[in-house]
C-alpha cells in the first residue's frame, strides 16, 4: 500500500520520498531519515524539512505514533472509468494470533527443519521457553507457517530480547529483519553459515538434538 501511494504524495506535494525509514530524528532544523538500502547491507542518512517516508515494517511502535485527537476526512470522488486502474476488491491480509514485533522471545525456524510436521519440534521449544515461533521466507513460501511469522526484508522486522535461529543460514534478506536483536542464538551445522556473523551464541549441531536437549534441561 505504501509502495503505490507514497509516490504519488512525494509527486501531488512536490516532495522527496524516502524509503525504507529505519530511523527517523528531528534534527532542529529538519529530520534526518536513515533508510536501509541493498537488502540492509548499507545505511543511508538523509535529510529534509518536509519529506514522505515509508517506514520499515515494525521498526517503529504503532502506540507511539498514535495522537489523541481524530483526523479530519475528506471525501474526493475520483469519477468512475477515469483511471486505468480499477479497484475490484479488497483482499484482507490473513489476521494473526501472534505479533511477532512485540514479542520478548522468538524462536525462529528455517528450511534447516526440512519439513512441515518437524515445525512442532520448534512449536514445543517455544511453549517451554514462553516464546513465538517465527521463520525465514521458505518456510512461508511452502505454506508450513503463515506470512505474519515470517521475518526479513519482505516480512516484518523483529527486535525481542532473544532471537533463537534453528537452521536459518543468515541470509542478507533475512538478517536485515532480525540483525540488530541483543542476544541471537543460532543453531546450524554449517559452521560457515553466515548467521554465525551476527550471533552472539552459536552452536553447530542438529537443531533436533539441541531442541531435545533444552526440552529435557527445562
Ligand atoms: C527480494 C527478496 C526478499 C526476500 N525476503 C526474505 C525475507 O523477508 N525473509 C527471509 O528469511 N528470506 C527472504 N528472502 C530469501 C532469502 O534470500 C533466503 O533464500 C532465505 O532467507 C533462506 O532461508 P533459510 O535460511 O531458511 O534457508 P537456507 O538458506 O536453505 O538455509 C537452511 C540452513 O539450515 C541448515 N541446516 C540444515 N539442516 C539442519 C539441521 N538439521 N540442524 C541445523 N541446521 C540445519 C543449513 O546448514 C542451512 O544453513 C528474500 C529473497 C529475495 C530475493
Amino acid at each position: 500500500m505504501g509502495m503505490d501511494i507514497a509516490p504519488v504524495l512525494g509527486v501531488s506535494l512536490y516532495l522527496p520520498v524516502i524509503s525504507y525509514c529505519s530511523g527517523i530524528e528531528n534534527s532542529g532544523d529538519g529530520y534526518e531519515f536513515t533508510s536501509q538500502l541493498y537488502g540492509g547491507k548499507m545505511d543511508v542518512k538523509s535529510s529534509a524539512t518536509k519529506a514522505v517516508a515509508m517506514v520499515l515494517a515494525g521498526s517503529f511502535s504503532a502506540d507511539e505514533g498514535k495522537s489523541g485527537g481524530s483526523a479530519s476526512v475528506e471525501e474526493v470522488s475520483v469519477g468512475a472509468g477515469s483511471s486505468r486502474i480499477q479497484f475490484k476488491e479488497l483482499i484482507e491480509p490473513e489476521a494473526a494470533d501472534v505479533d511477532i514485533t512485540q514479542s520478548d522471545i522468538l524462536v525462529a525456524v528455517g528450511r534447516g527443519i526440512g519439513s512441515k510436521d518437524d515445525i512442532e519440534v520448534a512449536q514445543e521449544l517455544a511453549e517451554t521457553l514462553n516464546a513465538d515461533l517465527a521463520c525465514s521466507r521458505p518456510i512461508v513460501d511452502a505454506g508450513w507457517l503463515p506470512k505474519s511469522c515470517q521475518v526479513g526484508k519482505s516480512g516484518l522486522k523483529v527486535n525481542p530480547k532473544v532471537y533463537i535461529a534453528l537452521g536459518i543460514s543468515g541470509a542478507p534478506e533475512h538478517l536485515e529483519g532480525m540483525k540488530d536483536v541483543s542476544t541471537i542464538i543460532a543453531v546450524n551445522t554449517d559452521k560457515n553459515a553466515p548467521i554465525f556473523d551476527v550471533a552472539h551464541y552459536g552452536m553447530t549441531d542438529d537443531l533436533f538434538d539441541i531442541c531435545e536437549e533444552i526440552g529435557d534441561s527445562l
